[in-house]
């Protein structure tokens, strides 16, 4: 909308004010700093910041310093620490009163894998398409490192000063085994609470506008349990009653038919009365039942039925990979499942392995945890003054977008902070709709429409919580 001459004279004033005061800064984003916003984004996916031989997150890092300084911070404030093969980045955009707790913004630089033979285009070249910018990290996450770059500087700019200090993490291996994030979150085990944009997000609708907003309070734990039969074996000519691959099978189908007890949390319980409104009648019914009484047996199966919703209302476990036998006529000496689970905050691997020994019964199979580096955590807590920054933070770019609490399915970088009582909430300002959600996948994009909203979204949502 375009200003009036009088409220233009207005913002003169306030901004005027504002500076002497070190004070508020204004909620729409500079043209400036919408075109630095593409500028960072367009460089940053031209670095291949994927883990392994060639590894350029270093390099990125130190890419985003230099805009960093150059944009007002302090070189002495803005930190990159070298870890294995990759690197991690620190900016500290310092506050008034030194006493605080820091708000933390949190994303990662690295990427998944990308291979040019795969992709219609090279996933580590921008390219501008049609309003979407294409590449690797389009979406999975640098579109929103580079929001929240270019908002820390637009901030720089209008001399805003926070109360505490705002700090940028960047972390270089998220996607893999998330060592540097662990060093962050050991690092500032003391934080005020983190703003995670690599979770949350808005979903846009057929007609490519803004549906809902995902406030992401919560995280399951990502688990994976290797199931085993070993025995001597033999000729396949004679057969016997040990069969390591029958004994599989029947364990198997016992897991299968078994669903651990449904659960509720404060989060996924704000998730279902949100979303019962927009579900269809029956869901909507079942979800609004299940929030009353979570053993409502009809609610859970009208739930369990539905892939979108299975998930959040408990623990699942299920096959993923098997292998076994190693002769055409030889009885198999061995045969193994892969079982994935995604455990509901507040259950430990170890009791999702003792429920998976219980319903196997069959003291013949062994159970190994596959740990790879991950944790469970707790959910945080619904705090009204995050949710109305938020809903603010939202209406500088877009008009009336519901808010649904939610429960990711794992694993980013909040759980190492959740598991150390930091309070971390997945806040992206990006809207895709559903079935443009390419992260990890071929021809990854997201919508350049993103940029100034999201923009207007981070410097409200810094305010707001700085403050
Ligand atoms: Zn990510």
């Amino acid at each position: 909308m375009l200003a009036k001459p009088s409220s233009i004279r207005f913002s003169i004033l306030v901004t005027a004010v504002a500076l002497m005061l070190g004070g508020p800064a204004t909620a729409a984003p500079s043209s400036r700093a919408q075109a630095q916003a593409l500028t960072i984004l367009k460089r940053a996916i031209g670095f291949r910041s994927v883990g392994g031989p060639g590894n350029q997150t270093p390099q990125l890092a130190n890419y985003l310093k230099e805009v960093l300084v150059s944009g007002g911070f302090a070189a002495g404030d803005v930190n990159i620490t070298r870890v294995d093969d990759t690197a991690y980045l620190v900016a500290r955009y310092r506050g008034s009163d030194r006493t605080l707790k820091p708000l933390l913004l949190s994303g990662h630089i690295d990427v998944v894998e990308a291979k040019r033979s795969d992709w219609a285009r090279d996933p580590f070249t921008p390219v501008v398409e049609n309003g979407y910018i294409y590449g690797r990290g389009a979406t999975d996450m640098k579109f929103d490192d580079a929001l929240m770059i270019a908002s820390l500087i637009d901030l720089k700019s209008e001399h805003f000063v926070p109360k505490r200090d705002v700090v940028l993490i960047l972390s270089g291996d998220e996607e893999t085994i998330m060592k540097t994030t662990q060093m962050l979150a050991a690092r500032f085990s003391d934080a005020y609470l983190v703003l995670n944009g690599d979770s949350g997000g808005g979903i846009l609708g057929e007609d490519g506008k803004p549906q809902y907003f995902l406030l992401e309070g919560a995280e399951k734990a990502y688990g994976d349990y290797k199931l085993t039969f070993t025995n001597p074996g033999g000729h396949s000519s004679a057969p016997r009653r040990e069969n390591a691959i029958y004994d599989l099978a029947a364990v198997l189908t016992r897991i299968g038919h078994h669903q651990f007890t449904p659960q509720l949390n404060e989060i996924t319980k704000a998730y279902f009365q949100a979303a019962s409104s927009r579900a269809d009648p029956a869901t909507g019914g079942a979800m609004r039942t299940f929030t009353a009484d979570p053993t409502d047996k009809q609610a859970i199966a009208t739930l369990t039925a539905d892939p979108t919703f299975v998930g959040q209302i408990g623990t699942t476990c299920v096959a993923t990979m098997i292998d076994g036998g190693h002769a055409p006529n030889a009885l198999p000496q061995r045969a193994a499942a892969n079982i994935n689970c995604r455990i509901f905050p507040g259950t430990s691997f170890k009791q999702v392995e003792a429920e998976l020994v219980r319903v196997a019964a069959d003291p013949r199979m062994q159970v190994r945890f596959i740990d790879i580096g991950t944790t469970a955590s707790p959910p945080s807590p619904m705090r009204a003054d995050v949710t109305a920054a938020v809903k603010e933070a939202l209406a500088a770019g877009y008009k009336d977008v519901p808010i649904i609490p939610s429960m990711g399915s794992g694993a980013s970088d909040s759980m190492w902070f959740r598991v150390r009582g930091v309070p971390s909430y997945g806040v992206a300002p990006i809207f895709i709709k559903e079935d443009e959600d390419f992260s990890h996948g071929l021809n990854e994009r997201t919508p350049l429409s993103n940029l100034a909203p999201g923009l207007a979204y981070w410097k409200v949502l810094i305010q707001r919580l700085a403050n």
